[in-house]
């Protein structure tokens, strides 16, 4: 084990600009041992709660203490692991104390071995290789596995992290409650959690993972710098015409809503790419056709529509078009439109100051980089409205993801792990304020 003195660090003051400081073959085989709990015949399934579930939370548990490093599992599954760090500063105590890094370990059903579990062990590791520089930090790093990011047992996902940050409702913690006494959680501590995680305790949020989407294999680039995680508007619409005689009714006579779903379906694309920002994307996933006869012209057509973007504005003014697109389409062909907003699930927006130094620290390791939103939910979203967040992606093969074909090399783990301690380390060493999120 080695000492510790309270010495500050900074970057690039034990080493060249572009050596690993991680230890990646460390990281690489925590990988592998976590993929082997719930291992089954077609992937990892580690979902939350689950045995398996809570076996890796054990098995993480015991890799912090091997490590010499203090660890506690909370009363909701969450794991955490401290590094204390040493701040002399005049600050009031309690106050931008933390740097957390987190990320989940748990998994969908018959997933793969990256999603989650990376951004975990690659915490873990950064905090190994901290105290093997016997070198304290100003601040404390404490590295998070949230449970039940994933929600595919227990809707909606993100408990772990909205539990410490958020609360929960009741109407969420009747339904979860009797699941956690079945996975063996100290029963005593549990309440309805309302927020435990001050934010403004919280200097900044980190979290490194896979892209679960194609965009960096695809272009070859080692390192996503998140700029966001997008917010989600999705919306009902449904068009009414007239049921009738496939056999006897006119073409020129007809009000077919399937015709006019299939229109609004196809106007999408275009209406995205006018209202939308270059990274804007609207989807139609659902149809149903009513009375559903091989011979009836459709009377009713209901189609869902959803539309994700960084920003809220952008989203809405999409849905906009959207909604006066269906309305000429109706009137064109003498149906009736109606467009019901369904859901409208946030985003959040990362740190431009951290974005910034991902950047800086990446580019410093000769790697290559890309700033790009995220598509899909993590933690960071629940963090990045409250506290200063930065995200960082490294690339999934095929951007295949929630699937045991899900890959990402050992070599990409490594950068994306020593950007994400190098990343940590720019943001011990400054005192500069971060912005924080309003
Ligand atoms: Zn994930």
């Amino acid at each position: 084990m080695t000492s510790r003195t309270d010495k500050p660090i900074s970057p690039g003051e034990t080493s060249g600009p572009g050596e690993i400081q991680i230890n990646v073959d460390r990281l690489w085989n925590d990988l592998l041992a976590l993929s082997e709990i719930g291992r089954g015949e077609r992937g990892v399934s580690r979902v939350a709660f689950s045995p398996a579930d809570m076996e890796g939370r054990r098995w993480l548990l015991r890799r912090f203490e091997d490590a010499g490093i203090p660890a506690r599992m909370d009363a909701y599954g969450n794991v955490f692991g401290r590094l204390q760090g040493a701040r002399r500063d005049e600050a009031p105590r309690g106050e931008d104390e933390i740097i957390l890094i987190g990320s989940h370990i748990d998994t969908v059903p018959e997933g793969g071995m990256f999603d989650g579990a990376l951004g975990v062990l690659a915490g873990l590791e950064c905090l190994r290789a901290l105290r093997e520089r016997g070198e304290a930090l100003p601040y404390t790093v404490d590295v998070v596995a949230f449970s039940n990011e994933e929600g595919s047992r227990l809707g909606p996902g993100t408990f772990g992290s909205r539990a410490l940050l958020e609360g929960i409702s009741e109407a969420e913690w009747s339904r979860v409650c009797p699941v956690l006494k079945e996975a063996g959680l100290s029963a005593k501590d549990l309440e309805q959690p309302g927020p435990s995680l001050r934010p403004s305790a919280i200097r900044a949020y980190l979290e490194l993972h896979i892209e679960q989407g194609g965009v960096l294999d695809a272009s070859g680039e080692d390192i996503g710098v998140v700029q966001g995680i997008v917010c989600i508007q999705s919306f009902r619409a449904v068009f009414m015409g007239e049921p009738n005689h496939a056999g006897t009714t006119p073409m020129d006579c007809r009000k077919d809503a399937l015709l006019g779903a299939s229109e609004l379906i196809l106007a999408v694309p275009s209406v995205v790419r006018e209202a939308g920002s270059e990274r804007t994307v609207g989807t139609c996933g659902q149809i149903k056709v009513s009375p559903g006869g091989r011979n009836i012209i459709p009377g009713l057509s209901e189609i869902s529509i959803e539309v994700r973007d960084l920003h809220e504005d952008v989203v809405s003014r999409v849905a906009h078009s959207l909604r006066r697109r269906a309305t000429e389409i109706a009137s064109s062909r003498g149906l009736k439109v109606e467009l019901t907003p369904v859901s409208m699930t946030p985003g959040a927006i990362m740190s431009p100051e951290i974005q910034d130094i991902i950047e800086r620290e990446a580019r410093a390791l000769g790697l290559s980089t890309r700033r790009m939103p995220s598509g899909a939910g993590h933690d960071a979203m629940i963090f990045g409205k409250k506290v200063p967040s930065g995200m960082i992606f490294v690339p999934s093969r095929g951007g295949i993801s929630h699937s045991p074909c899900e890959w990402t090399s050992k070599e990409q783990c490594g950068k994306g792990a020593e950007v994400l301690f190098r990343t940590l380390i720019a943001l011990a060493s400054t005192r500069d304020s971060l912005s924080r999120p309003r």
